[in-house]
Order: C-alpha cells, then structure tokens, then sequence
C-alpha cells in the first residue's frame, strides 16, 4: 500500500490554475523527489496534503486516509517543514523546538539535543534575531526530531550551507534505513540526486515526468565527451543531438538513447582521441523540459542550473 497517493489532483485560485491533474504516489520507506521552479505548485500540492488548503477536484490520500477529512488522525504520523518558515518571535529557537514536540507528545529530546548540535544552531536566541538559514535550521529541528512515519519537507535545505546540506542529507539516509517515508520538494537537483528513489517534475501545475533516476535518464540518452583529431564541421547536423558546448577542442553534447548508433559512426570518421560517456544529470534532464517553454522559463532554467551545478 502507499503512504502518499494524490489522483488528478486539480486546485484552482480563481480562474487560475494552480495544480492541474497532478498524481504522485509514495511507497513506505521511499525518498520522493518533487521537482519544479518557483510557482510550479510544489508548495500547494504540500498545503493540500497537510489539510491546509480543500483541492478543486481529485483526491488526495495518506496512510489510506483523506487529507481533508481526516486531517487530524493523519497528522499525528506525520512531520512537515514548511517552505516559508515563520517563527514566534519573542520565543527562543529551543523553546519553539520544545512546542512543536509537546503539541506533538512526541518524546523526541534525545535526537533534538543531537540535531542542534550536528545543525550548529544557538537555541537559547530569540526567534526573531535569527537569520533566514537559521529559522530553517528550528524548522529542520523540529521536525526532524519527532518520529513519525512520513516526513513531508516543502525545500528544508534552501536556507542552508553546504555543511548543513551534508546534516541533512545524512539524516535522510538513516530516516530511510529506518523505512520512514519522505516527500523531499526542492529545485536543488543535486541534492535530489543523492537522496531520492523516485522523482516527479512538475511545471505549471502538471507533472510533467515521473519515476526512478534510472528511468529519466532512459528517456535523455546519453552525455558524450569527445576529442577528435579533425574537427567535425557537421555535427550539428546529426539527428538526436542537443546541447553541443565546446570547451578547448573537446565536445560534448547530449545524445537520444536511439541514434547513438549512428551519431558514434559519425565521430569515428574524424579520428576519435578521447570519448568518454556518462548519463545525464538531473541538471541537464531539467534544462531539456525547458526546451520549447517561454523565454521566461528559460531564463529561470539558466538561473537554477548555474546556481545549482
Ligand atoms: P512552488 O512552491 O512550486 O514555488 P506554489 O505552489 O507556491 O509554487 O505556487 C503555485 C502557483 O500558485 C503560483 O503561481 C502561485 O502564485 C499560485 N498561488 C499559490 N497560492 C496561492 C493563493 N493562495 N492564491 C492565489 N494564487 C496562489
Ligand atoms: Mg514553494
């Protein structure tokens, strides 16, 4: 049975359509990846499942329950950081923390002490003296800390330096081993290569693509890197080929799973030196729905893919 399941998930904000027929399932002990821009819907499909917002249409499931009628029930085997984190400014980090467990009656101090340590977070300042990171670090905290069977994280590690990423991405490991399951939303493709069994994509409110590392990548082909002793004045010209960059005389593009055959016998006629091959990343599986998007999607691609590599 799945822990997590939404079908034709549809919710509207006025005229506007802010989730449009979206399906996404979780298995028990499965890290999910939900993948987007900004204002693709993540965090609405997240306030949905959470109870937070009634859907349109479709229908949305946890632990075999409905996230809007049985919010309640739901909520008490479930942990959730939210993208935004807004604090109670006059309380302390660690008294914020000490709430969240008790609403919670969850006993949670062991690993709270272990997580403010490894998080490097002060919990004795006044929430509102802390910086944007650090607030996520209370929010992660918290969260983190109770034990609960699906862990739903709306970006947790937007805020954080790569050290604190590197916190987080081992509790994740261990939550797993644990057979704890988590909805793990973020547009840091590198840490949801890491981390996550499934991924879904989403863009404008539609899922775009879904399914393991190993089937997205089934569908881009390949990454060829390549030296040759006589340049090749045509490649661009070869079928299935995108994304050719030059970098000192050494190639490499992209190429679809179908015509590596023939793009190969291409570049075997021009004196091959070096040819390495590699699967994409999720990088370059992102930049490539962009393909045929807006300028402005593209130009968003572009941002996310420098700040990310
Ligand atoms: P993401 O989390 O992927 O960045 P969101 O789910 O926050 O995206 O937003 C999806 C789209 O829905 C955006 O265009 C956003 O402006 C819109 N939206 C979100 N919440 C509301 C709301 N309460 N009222 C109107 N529009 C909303
Ligand atoms: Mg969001």
């Amino acid at each position: 049975m799945s822990i997590l399941k939404t079908t034709a998930l549809t919710k509207k904000f006025g005229d506007f359509t802010a989730l449009d027929g979206v399906d996404i399932e979780v298995a028990k002990g499965e890290v999910y990846g939900f993948i987007g821009p900004n204002g693709a819907g993540k965090s609405t499909t997240i306030r949905v499942l959470l109870g937070l917002l009634k859907v349109t249409s479709g229908t949305a499931e946890i632990f075999g329950q409905d996230v809007w009628e049985d919010a309640v029930d739901i909520h008490k085997r479930v942990a959730y950081v939210p993208g935004d984190v807004n604090l109670w400014p006059n309380l302390t980090g660690g008294e914020v923390i000490d709430l969240f467990l008790k609403l919670r009656g969850s006993n949670g101090k062991t690993r709270r002490e272990e997580l403010i340590r490894k998080f490097d977070l002060d919990p004795t300042k006044k929430c509102r003296t802390y910086s944007k990171g650090n607030r996520q670090k209370v929010a992660l905290v918290a969260a983190l800390s109770t034990d609960a069977d699906l862990y739903i994280l709306d970006e947790p590690t937007s805020g954080l330096d790569p050290l604190m990423e590197r916190v987080f991405q081992e509790w994740v490991r261990e939550a797993k081993a644990q057979g704890k399951s988590i909805l793990l939303s973020s547009h840091i493709l590198s840490e949801v290569e890491k981390l996550c069994d499934k991924v879904a994509i989403i863009r404008q409110g539609k899922i775009i693509e879904t399914g393991t590392l190993q089937e997205l990548r089934h569908l881009t082909g390949t990454v060829l890197t390549v030296e040759t002793k006589r340049p090749m004045p045509s490649l661009h010209e070869v079928g299935g080929i995108q994304g050719i960059q030059e970098k000192q005389g050494v190639l490499s593009f992209q190429v679809d799973a179908e015509e590596l055959d023939q793009v190969i016998r291409y570049i075997s006629g021009f004196g091959v030196v070096k040819l390495e091959s590699s699967p994409p990343t999720l990088e370059e599986l992102f930049m490539r729905h962009y393909e045929g998007g807006s300028s402005a999607d593209k130009q968003e691609a572009a941002y996310h893919g420098q700040k990310l590599v």
